[in-house]
């Protein structure tokens, strides 16, 4: 059996300098920031059966633990750092150590974004990553940072990991071949970090999020910060390649609330269209205009004639 300090050792301490000045093993690390930067910081936990699956593949979980938190540093416009990793584990099973470990550095290596320390107990498998990513000071792309006249943007596409979700449940029937392609889509989310990197750069972008808990309920957070509201075009939604074949109102319930998106939503001046699709471009992430910030309080939702439409949807909360 394993002992804590063999487990951290063997699985989560790695002998690399990076990005730290003092890693693994000491009561702190020790992180600096580049000169003149601050720091953006960011927790999100996962829970065994809320959050995913019991018998969850580990590589996977290990992905996705760390992707769901680069994306909040995305959302931000913040370049990564460090992270922390505080564990509970129901026992040390090299196997699941082995896989999660893997596809935790995997992703941390592709965004240079160093594993600093972290906490380790026995209990139910819940996995809790705080990451330290750096930006500009006055760059930050906040939420309560849109102007009325912005256009609304989203990256990539919406609404296909809700659809493997609803797989999952048997709510709709998908190929095999479908089925995986979503799957990943859900358990393998890919942090829009480059682009919150691009969109925040001169600031290209006012407010951002990272689409979390379904586009509707997220914006309605960036329409409160900033008082504003809003007008969507639902038909100019992207929804993901296996969503996309599914009919209209299937599509338009997951694009617009759907969940486990994690792609950005931000608002940008007008005047910024080209500078926003040179960000797209220069960061290989599609990115499409689905509407305005408005004076009036609200969000209202149009077809692509401009009729409005009478979709009462909300977001995904834990509570209700
Ligand atoms: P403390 O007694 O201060 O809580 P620990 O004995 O829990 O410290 O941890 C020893 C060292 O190992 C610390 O530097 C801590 O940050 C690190 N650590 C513990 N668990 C993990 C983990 N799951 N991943 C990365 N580092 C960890
Ligand atoms: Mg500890």
């Amino acid at each position: 059996m394993l002992s804590e300090f063999d487990l951290i050792k063997q699985y989560f301490q790695r002998d690399r300098s990076g990005r730290a000045d003092l890693g693994i093993g000491d009561d702190c690390a020790l992180l600096t920031p580049a000169p003149g930067h601050q720091l953006a910081i960011s927790t999100d936990m996962l829970v065994e059966d809320r959050h995913f699956f019991a018998g969850a593949d580990p590589f996977m979980l290990g992905h996705k633990s760390l992707a769901v938190n680069l994306s909040d540093l995305a959302a931000m416009g913040a370049r990564p750092l460090g992270f922390t990793l505080a564990l509970s584990l129901p026992g040390a099973d090299p196997a699941w150590l082995d896989g999660f470990s893997r596809g935790l550095f995997a992703l941390a290596d592709a965004f240079d974004c160093e594993l600093v320390g972290g906490d380790t107990t026995k209990g139910p498998l819940n996995i809790c990553i705080t990451v330290f990513g750096e930006l500009m000071p006055g760059h930050a792309l906040r939420r309560d940072a849109a102007r009325i006249g912005d256009d609304i943007w989203i990256s990539g596409t919406l609404g296909d990991a809700r659809l493997a979700l609803a797989a999952a449940w048997q709510e709709v029937t998908l190929g095999p071949a479908a089925q995986a392609q979503a799957a990943l889509r859900m358990h393998m989310p890919s942090p829009r970090v480059a682009l919150g990197l691009a969109l925040a750069a001169q600031p290209i972008a006012h407010a951002a999020l990272d689409i979390s808990d379904g586009l509707v309920g997220d914006l309605e957070h960036i329409l409160a910060a900033s008082r504003v509201g809003a007008t969507l075009d639902a038909d100019a939604l992207p929804a993901g390649p296996v969503l996309a074949l599914q009919e209209t109102a299937l599509r338009r319930r997951f694009t617009l609330a759907g969940g486990d998106d994690y792609e950005l939503c931000f608002t940008a001046p007008v005047g910024h269209r080209d500078a926003v699709l040179e960000a797209g471009r220069r960061s290989s992430t599609p990115v499409t205009r689905v509407g305005r910030i408005e004076a009036e309080p609200g969000l209202r939702l149009v077809d692509a004639s401009g009729a409005r439409l009478d979709l009462t949807l909300r977001g995904w909360d834990h509570f209700s």
